[in-house]
């Protein structure tokens, strides 16, 4: 893997005119964050710019400038100079086909911990809160570089991607560093009580009743060190609610006291399960999700695993058990997987 700096990917950059950006599937306030950003910035650049993902902005990004120009599309397109690959390690979790016999060269910006980095330059700060902090140092750089500067609708994207990835300035990863960028963001303008609305303030009745659903599955291990819940396909069904609805869900297991993993198991069409994990410190749930071939951060982390959801939530279970000394108790009603 090669590692690269501001100013390699900086140059690169400058000297590509055909940009596709892109990120990792099922993309979430952060991804789609650094994604508008970079793009508007590079645009005012005089570059041709693409953003392309393969599923859609959720709803409670749509109010970030330009989400209308976002292409969903299976497939990438052939005739980029360059693809840059935001907030995951590269074009295999971007979910698109790329064509085999010319693969495009490839710029990752992330902060993820996990090694599975694979462009030709990888921009990679593990301590950074957001890849949005690491996109804002590179447009800090390409604005000392040339004659394009940071506007409003960057610093509002930028700070939303801080701010989510955060959890609201709340989580580990709110370093003085995150807090200094999102002030000078904040500078610009933005009204953070508008973004904190629409992120998490704006939620419809039937996401409402998809988490009443949620949470009559929660259930805790014997020693109550770790907690979980199911989303069933039946469930988005019954309530006309969709993946994205479940975003945040594992913070209920995870805000119950004492609990130290928290897991959300959602049944995917197609016989398999997609888990989100979340830890509280001592156990690093990427090395968990790295075991069943997913990634992430130490804190918060996730895969997909092909099964039934009884099968996959048992497998699940019971290595997180062995992290932590503690098993799941499948004949107790508070148990009920
Ligand atoms: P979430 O649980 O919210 O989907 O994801 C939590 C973290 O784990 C995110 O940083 C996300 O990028 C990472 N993650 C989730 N699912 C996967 C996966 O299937 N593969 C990898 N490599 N990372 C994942
Ligand atoms: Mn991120």
């Amino acid at each position: 893997m090669k590692k690269g700096n501001l100013k390699h990917v900086q140059k690169i950059l400058t000297e590509c005119r055909r940009i596709v950006i892109t990120t990792h599937v099922n993309p979430d306030g952060d991804g789609v964050s650094s994604e508008l950003a970079l793009a508007r910035f590079l645009e005012k650049s005089g570059k041709e710019v693409r953003i392309v993902n393969r599923d859609p902005v959720p709803e409670i990004f749509a109010f970030l400038p330009g989400t209308d120009r976002i292409r969903v599309s299976e497939t990438l397109p052939h005739d980029a100079d360059l693809v840059v690959v935001l907030d995951c390690g590269g074009l295999d979790r971007s979910g698109l086909k790329v064509n085999a016999a010319a693969p495009p060269p490839v710029v990752v910006i992330d902060h993820h911990l996990t090694n599975d980095h694979d462009g030709e330059i990888n921009l990679l700060d593990a301590k950074a809160s957001a890849t949005g902090e690491l996109v804002y140092l590179l447009l800090r750089e390409m604005e000392r570089a040339g004659a394009v500067s940071m506007d409003f609708p960057m610093a509002l994207c930028l700070y939303t991607s801080i701010f989510t990835d955060t959890g609201s300035f709340r989580y580990s990863n709110t370093t003085p560093k995150a807090m200094t960028i999102a002030s000078e963001l904040l500078a610009f303008g933005i009204n953070a009580w508008m973004v904190a609305e629409q992120v998490y303030e704006s939620k419809s009745y039937p996401v409402l009743k998809l988490t009443g659903a949620f949470l009559q599955t929660l259930a805790v291990s014997r020693q109550w060190r770790f907690a979980w819940g199911t989303i069933r396909q039946a469930d988005l069904e019954r309530t006309g609610t969709r993946e994205e609805h479940t975003d945040g869900f594992v913070n209920y297991p995870r805000s119950i006291r004492g609990v130290e993993v928290a897991i959300l198991f959602r049944e995917v069409p197609g016989a398999s399960v997609k888990i989100s994990m979340r830890s509280k410190g001592k156990v690093n749930v990427a090395a968990v999700a790295e075991q069943f071939g997913g990634g992430g951060h130490h804190n918060a982390a996730g895969c997909v695993l092909e099964g039934t959801l009884p099968e996959v939530t048992r497998r699940v279970l019971k290595i997180v058990g062995e992290c932590l000394d503690d098993e799941a108790c499948y004949e107790s009603p508070a148990c009920d997987t």
